[in-house]
Formats: structure tokens, C-alpha cells, sequence
């Protein structure tokens, strides 16, 4: 039986065999594979189990804020759907048990609603849940990592585990706990106490991200990893007067030097190749070479 045949009739799975990827990524790369978007944990686990015996290789997909998805994606790629209990998000409580599929959006409105601190930190990021703990996503207002307590992960036997979340769990832009061919499929969140002032920051800040950031464009935030404070990849990318550079149908950002921006139609090798000329000239400028943030296969 091939992998269709095992996995089509499954309830709780919605298989895309060799169909368009290009709208699953923010940066809007032309891109074909298979999709699977998985409805409940149980689905989850059987399609783990499958494609672990059917040695098919496979990744996680979010929302696609954080990936340049390949022309011919030879990874199948699995994306939660899983619903929740909106009531979780309804009232201000000491604990949030939600599954790994929700947006961060829904978590910054429920800040703006009830000054949940430690929560501004998510201000403007695109991503569900899962994709952020797994980037410990964050601004300068923080990282997500300061506000989750446990987080729940399926591995490719369906067997479920918690991890008990300490300071050591997470570093910047990544975890320590999440193993090959683990899904967090769940968290629990919790907060710094209430803070009337909340709001007023956080809209502050989502303020100053339309001011400085390209949001109406089709990109992938932060294209490189700063190396430190004082070499910001944005900063020197500017500096070196490389705003307006293009290899096909991208460019880099006029407004942010650190964003890539899709005209329409560009492709995973027109990244590698504009990521490429950058580094040569940051190395030949500033003798430093930027580590790409984004995941590029
Ligand atoms: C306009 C814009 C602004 C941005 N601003 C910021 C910012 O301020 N700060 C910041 O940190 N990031 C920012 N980003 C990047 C992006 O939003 C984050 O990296 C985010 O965490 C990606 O989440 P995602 O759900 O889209 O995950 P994806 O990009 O789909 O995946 C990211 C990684 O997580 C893995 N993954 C996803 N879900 C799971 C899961 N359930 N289990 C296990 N692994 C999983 C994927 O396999 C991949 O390796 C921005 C992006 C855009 C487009």
C-alpha cells in the first residue's frame, strides 16, 4: 500500500498530495509537495507511525513565517489544525492550556484585553504557538520562553511526553528540549501578573513595527541572526548601502535592511543566491558572516 492509500481515509487528516505550497510560507516562495493538515492528536499519531515505517521524511510547517520553502519540497510537510476551547482565552487566568496550532495573535489580543505581563513580548510576531516555542520567538520586549511552563510533544511513535520548561530549555531564537522528530502539539502558559500599562504598550509597539518593519509585504522577518549588539545584520546590511539590492523577483527591504521582500514569483534559489552576495560583501566590509535565522533547506 503506498502512502495515500494509508493515509487518505484516515479520519482527522487532510491529505494534499503534490499541490501548491507557494500560499503556505508568509515569504510566498513558489513551492510543490505534500501537505498533511491534522485535525486531532490521534490523527497526529497515526500519521507518525506511518510515516515512520514508511521511512518518509517529514517537517513541521506553522504558518510559514520562519521558512523558504524548497521549489520541490521533498520533506512531506505537517501543519496542526487542532481546535480550542476559546473559553480558555475568555478570562485572565494563572494557567493557558492551548494546543500548538493557535496563532499568536489571539494570545497579543488577549493581552491588549487583559494586561497579561510577560505577553508583550509576542507583539507582532506571525506564528502559531508551536512555531514559536520552537524559535522561542521574541522582540525587544522579550521572548516567549518567559511564558510558558510546560510544553507537550508527540514523538514518531504517537507516544506523548511533557517537558517541564526551566531556564536552561531555551536559548536565543531556538530550544534545547524538542528531539528529532518531535512535535510540540501543546503548552501551558502562564503570566507575570496583570498590568494596566499593558496595552498602551504593546499598541506602542505594534506602532513603531508598522513604522519600521515592510508588514505589507510578502517576506520572512529577520532574514540573518544578529551576530551581536553591535553587528546587527539589518544595521550593517544599510550601512554597506545594500538596501535595494534584487535577485529576481526579491529585493531587499528599503525600509528594513534585515527583510526580504517578494515582488511575486521568486524562488528558493534566488534566496540562496541574494543571502549569498550579502555575506561576500559583509564579509569584505566587516569581516563577519551572517547565520541565516530563517530555515532554508
Ligand atoms: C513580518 C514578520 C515579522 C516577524 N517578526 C518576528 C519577530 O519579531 N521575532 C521573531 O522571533 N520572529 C519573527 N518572525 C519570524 C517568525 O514569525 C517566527 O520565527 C515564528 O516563530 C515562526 O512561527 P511559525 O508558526 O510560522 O513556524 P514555521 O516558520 O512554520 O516553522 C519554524 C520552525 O519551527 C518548526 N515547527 C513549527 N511548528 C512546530 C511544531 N508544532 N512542533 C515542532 N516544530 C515545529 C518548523 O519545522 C520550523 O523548523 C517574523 C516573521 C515575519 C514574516
Amino acid at each position: 500500500m503506498n502512502l495515500a492509500q494509508s493515509l487518505d481515509s484516515v479520519s482527522g487528516l487532510e491529505c494534499r498530495w503534490d499541490t501548491d505550497l507557494t500560499n503556505f510560507s508568509t515569504f510566498r516562495m513558489r513551492s510543490q509537495g505534500d501537505l498533511i493538515i491534522v485535525k486531532t492528536e490521534a490523527a497526529l499519531a497515526v500519521l507518525l507511525r506511518t510515516l515512520k515505517s514508511a521511512a518518509r521524511s517529514w517537517r513541521m510547517l506553522g504558518w510559514g513565517a520562519n521558512q523558504v520553502l524548497a521549489p520541490q519540497e521533498s520533506d512531506l510537510l505537517i501543519q496542526l489544525d487542532f481546535t480550542h476551547d476559546s473559553e480558555i482565552l475568555s478570562v485572565a487566568r494563572d494557567e493557558y492550556d492551548l494546543p500548538a496550532s493557535v496563532g499568536l495573535n489571539l494570545l497579543t489580543t488577549h493581552a491588549i484585553k487583559f494586561g497579561t505581563k510577560g505577553w508583550e513580548a509576542l507583539t507582532g510576531i506571525p506564528a502559531s504557538l508551536g512555531g514559536a516555542i520552537f524559535m522561542n520567538a521574541g522582540t525587544a520586549l522579550g521572548e516567549i520562553g518567559a511564558i510558558v511552563k510546560r510544553v507537550r510533544l508527540m514523538n514518531s511513535d504517537g507516544l506523548i511526553r511533557e517537558e517541564i520548561i526551566t531556564p536552561q530549555s531555551f536559548k536565543y531564537r531556538k530550544n534545547t528540549f524538542v528531539q528529532k522528530d518531535e512535535v510540540i502539539i501543546g503548552a501551558v502558559l502562564f503570566h507575570h501578573g496583570l498590568d494596566v500599562s499593558l496595552p498602551d504598550k504593546i499598541r506602542k509597539y505594534q506602532e513603531y513595527r508598522r513604522q519600521t518593519q515592510p508588514l505589507a509585504t510578502k517576506n520572512c522577518g529577520c532574514v540573518f541572526k544578529n551576530a551581536a549588539p553591535a553587528r546587527q545584520a539589518g544595521r550593517l546590511i544599510d550601512l554597506t548601502g545594500l538596501k535595494g539590492l534584487t535577485v529576481g523577483a526579491l529585493r531587499v527591504s528599503h525600509k528594513h535592511a534585515n527583510f526580504m521582500e517578494n515582488a511575486g514569483g521568486a524562488a528558493a534559489t534566488d534566496f540562496l543566491e541574494i543571502t549569498r552576495l550579502i555575506n561576500q560583501q559583509m564579509n569584505l566590509h566587516w569581516g563577519v558572516a551572517f547565520e541565516l535565522e530563517v530555515k532554508a533547506v
